[in-house]
This record gives C-alpha cells, sequence and structure tokens, in this order.
C-alpha cells in the first residue's frame, strides 16, 4: 500500500551496506519504522531526507513489517542545528524526548506540530537554551496528556499560598497540609510555580519576554525531567547525561 505523510527522522540506524533504518515521526501516522534503501549511497536521492532533524514530505510502500521509503521531498533540514554544538545536543534531547515516549503508529499532530515548531525555534537559538528546554517539556507533557496541575493544591484542591511543593507522583503542587503525603515532592516556590505557568503558556518563539535567573531554571528542569520520566516509565536520558559528561570535562 502506498501512503503519504510529512514526518521528521528521529533516528538513524545503518543497515547492511548501504541502506539506513529510520524512526520516522509522521504526521499522518505517528512513530513509524521506515527503511530508506540504498540511502547510504552517494547519489541517493534519500540523501538528504534520511537525515536525523530532516523534516520531509515523504512517499512510502508500507510493508508487512515496516515502512520502505520510496521519496523523500525535503521541507526543511534543521540544518543550522547541526552547526552549532549547544543546538545539536539539545536538539538531540528533542528527538529522544518524542521517541521514548511515544509507541509505533499513533498519530499526534498537537505533538508533531511542536516537535516541528521547537526544531524550528532551536535552528536560530544562540542563548537561553534551558529556558527553551523547559518551554518544550512542559507543553509536550502536556500534550501527551500528563499536564501538571499548578493551580490548587493537587491533592486537595485548596488554594496554594507562599509554602509549596510539587509532587511527582501526583503530578501537581500540594500545598504545605499536604507535605506529610508525598514525602518525595520537591522543594519549589511560587516563583518558580509563575515561571512553570509562564512557560507553559507561553509559545516557543516569544519565550525572549520571560526572564529567568538560571540557578532556579536548573532547578525546575531538574523537577521538569523528574516528571517526565516517571511519567513516561523510562530511568534517565541519553542525550542529557551525554550532556552532563561534556559539561563535566569543559566542554559547554
Ligand atoms: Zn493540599
Amino acid at each position: 500500500m502506498l501512503v503519504k505523510s510529512e514526518g521528521i527522522v528521529l533516528r538513524e540506524v545503518k543497515f547492511e551496506e548501504t541502506n539506513k533504518i529510520l524512526t520516522i515521526f509522521s504526521r499522518k501516522y505517528g512513530k513509524i519504522t521506515a527503511m530508506a534503501k540504498g540511502a547510504l549511497r552517494p547519489r541517493s536521492p534519500l540523501i538528504a531526507s534520511s537525515q536525523v532533524f530532516s523534516y520531509s514530505d515523504y512517499n512510502f510502500y508500507k510493508g508487512k513489517s515496516f515502512y520502505h521509503v520510496n521519496q523523500g521531498d525535503i521541507i526543511d533540514s534543521f540544518y543550522p542545528i547541526r552547526e552549532d554544538m549547544n543546538r545539536l545536543l539539545y536538539g538531540a534531547y528533542l528527538l529522544e524526548l518524542v521517541d521514548s515516549s511515544t509507541v509505533e503508529e499513533v498519530p499526534s499532530e498537537k505533538l508533531f506540530e511542536l516537535l516541528k515548531k521547537g526544531l524550528k525555534v532551536l535552528s536560530s537559538l544562540n542563548k537561553d537554551f534551558l529556558k527553551f528546554i523547559i518551554g518544550f517539556e512542559i507543553k509536550y507533557i502536556s500534550f501527551l496528556g500528563y499536564r501538571p496541575y499548578l493551580n490548587k493544591c493537587v491533592l486537595c484542591g485548596e488554594d496554594i499560598n507562599d509554602t509549596l511543593k510539587f509532587s511527582i507522583s501526583h503530578g501537581g503542587v500540594i500545598c504545605e497540609r499536604c507535605f506529610k503525603l508525598d514525602p518525595g515532592s520537591k522543594k519549589m516556590d511560587k516563583h518558580m510555580l509563575n515561571y512553570l505557568k509562564q512557560l507553559l503558556y507561553t509559545s516557543l518563539d516569544e519565550l525572549d519576554n520571560i526572564k529567568i535567573p538560571k540557578d532556579v531554571m536548573i532547578k525546575i528542569q531538574d523537577i521538569m525531567v523528574k516528571y517526565i520520566l516517571t511519567n513516561i516509565e523510562k530511568n534517565k536520558f541519553n542525550s542529557l547525561d551525554f550532556m552532563e559528561s561534556i559539561k563535566k570535562n569543559g566542554g559547554l
């Protein structure tokens, strides 16, 4: 069966001498596995559309066990992501986040649009990477169905005053009276909560208007990553571990 869809390459693996097996997040079919036959040949018409990050219009043949890429017309290669170490590392994390939190053949227009926009914004980003990443994460996890409850205490429904924590297991902020119900909850304050709300409701290309101190961002990012990992039932992100190891060695 021949099918068409836009898609973004999340992962590529060399297969035999000249082929690639691609993991593509497609608009119409969700995440799919697709064979790009001959993509490693020097003159293959699939060279550009079979690269990680590439956003293309694909024609697939849907076989029994996976898809075959017949044709790929590139829409945006997001090439500038490869030209900068920060963009590349954070970009790899966006792709890993999508890859590790989606199952095959479950389409989501919202997640597709968010990833597309995320890569577009990242392509021209030169600073405030962490703010961008948290903005992406909180939208992403919300679209995935785990939007954190930020308006009132997620456990008792009371208003939140100045003393609060974030409960990863219950998915939202909790008030002081409820601290004892989740001993593992994370320290948070009113400022962090307000930043989190702003990042949730502000478009990725308008984040410049939000100013967040770096130490606060690191704390928020720590909570967000744990929150995401818990909800998608994973232990870690390889791309973030890799980033940490580079930072420790003075590379960033
Ligand atoms: Zn409460």
